[in-house]
């Protein structure tokens, strides 16, 4: 099939290098240059591991290409893809202005009928405005699809490949059938693809993330209640954990979740909620907490050090909201570091593949960055890990202590052993660990 996916970033560029693997004809369309022309020199903007390989194979066996022009890629295309960015409004709801410049775009240039499919994860009723702004531009007719993503940053290639299922929102029984078509091959192992009517596969994006922000939110207040009586969240973690109806995905207690997804698609569905006279209560806890846990270590910093920190120097380990990802958006790391700062802290950090998009958000002008992780905690006051890379897992925790002025280590993941670590001659904390 002809393609086109609107938005090369981490959902367009993985869709768009997905359906080209699978022997469509994609034409991948951003309106920042400077990314397509990096694209365009075999350069991938983000950090997503597998993508790189996929991308340029697609480029040079020409089933992907890459361009600003939305005319070409209106005119070229039979299934359009919008796969743009919808960033919180001021009153938290989805900002639909990149959505709606598209369809409007798409409505002036069609020349033929077209399946339009909604990627972006954008609020009830958004397929009905998208349709309504095409038509209000063209005499051809347009079929539009919501078909919310679900991939993970970090995993999004394998997580394109091989969906738990594919939802696709649509009233039309052709426009399914194509969309069903598309789909086939990433779900060769019998996942499903779910049809359903516009509005509830719109809702199932919101819900989906909002529940994986609950549980997260959830555990994170269990630890801070284990802090307060003296039990260990780990060994709460894996004994509710082990029950199938509970699971031991999303249960990790830690200092708050990020990224460009959860904080604003819970936003994004209280203010759903607010629309339709509906107060999303739990919601609205969930986020709360999360607000609070992201700079949950500071209370146990200041304490440890007397509550004056200035002067003193601390190293984050991991500035991503994730691992696996360069993605810094609504990081708990920078919260820390801002907080660290107004206590007149000095602050290190190191990542493995973040450092150039710190760079690119200024933070070398407030912090200093580090390529190598032992040569970033030299002569500092403490560890803070904040995210949880594999590479800080085992660390030679001899040379570590060598290296810190002060061998003590906060942790915002619990990864480490408090025994192994304690009887290493470290002072630690954790979160919800005793
Ligand atoms: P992103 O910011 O990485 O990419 C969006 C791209 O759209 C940018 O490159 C931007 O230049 C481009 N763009 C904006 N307006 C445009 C226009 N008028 N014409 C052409 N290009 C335009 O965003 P993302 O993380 O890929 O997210 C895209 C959507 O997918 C969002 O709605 C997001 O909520 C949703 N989503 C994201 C993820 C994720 O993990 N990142 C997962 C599932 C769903």
């Amino acid at each position: 099939m002809n393609l086109a996916v609107i938005g090369s970033g981490y959902v367009g560029l993985v869709a768009a290098a997905c359906f080209a693997e699978t022997g469509n004809q994609v034409l991948c369309m951003d309106k920042d240059n400077e990314k397509i022309k990096k694209l365009k020199k075999g350069i991938i903007p983000i950090y997503e591991p597998g993508l790189h390989e996929i991308v340029e194979r697609n480029f040079h066996q020409g089933r992907l290409q890459f361009t600003t022009n939305m005319k070409q890629t209106v005119e070229q295309s039979d299934v359009i893809f919008i796969a743009v960015g919808t960033p919180p409004d001021e009153d938290g709801s989805a900002d639909l202005t990149h959505v709606l410049e598209v369809a409007n775009s798409i409505g002036q240039l069609m020349n033929n009928p077209k399946i339009v499919v909604n990627k972006s994860t954008v609020p009830v009723g958004t397929a009905s405005k998208v349709r309504e702004a095409i038509q209000k531009e063209t005499k051809f007719p347009v079929a539009v699809v919501s078909n919310p993503e679900f991939l993970k940053e970090g995993a999004a290639v394998e997580d394109f490949m091989y969906p738990d299922r594919v939802v696709i929102g649509t009233s039309d029984k052709q426009t399914a059938e194509v969309m069903q078509e598309l789909y086939s091959p990433f779900v060769r192992t019998g996942n499903p693809i779910m049809i359903m009517d516009e509005i509830s596969a719109e809702l199932t994006k919101y819900a989906a993330n909002s529940i994986l922000a609950t549980k997260i939110s959830f555990m994170n207040e269990i630890a801070n209640l284990c802090d307060r009586v003296g039990a260990d969240v780990e060994k709460v973690r894996k004994g509710i954990g082990s029950d199938k109806r509970i699971g031991h995905s999303f249960i990790f207690p830690g200092v708050g979740y990020g990224g460009s997804c959860f904080p604003k698609d819970v936003k994004a569905l209280i203010s759903i909620g607010r629309k339709n006279h509906y107060d999303m209560r739990i919601l609205k806890a969930v986020e709360a907490v999360n607000n609070d846990q992201k700079i949950y270590l500071l209370p146990k910093i200041l304490k440890y050090y007397h509550n004056d920190l200035s002067g003193k120097t601390f190293t984050l380990w991991g500035l991503s909201f994730k691992p696996k990802t360069d993605d810094m958006r609504e990081a708990s790391s920078l919260e820390v570091i801002s907080e660290l700062k107004k206590h007149g802290a000095v602050v290190k950090a190191h990542d493995p593949v973040a450092l150039s998009e710190a760079r690119r958000l200024g933070l070398d002008s407030i912090i200093e960055l580090y390529e190598d992780n032992y040569e970033a905690v030299r002569d500092s006051d403490g560890l803070i890990l904040m995210t949880e890379w594999l590479e800080y897992r085992e660390p030679n925790f001899q040379r570590l202590k060598s290296l810190l002025r002060k061998a003590v280590i906060f942790d915002g993941r619990n990864i480490y052993n408090p025994d192994k670590v304690r009887t290493l001659g470290f002072d630690y904390f954790a979160v919800g660990r005793p």
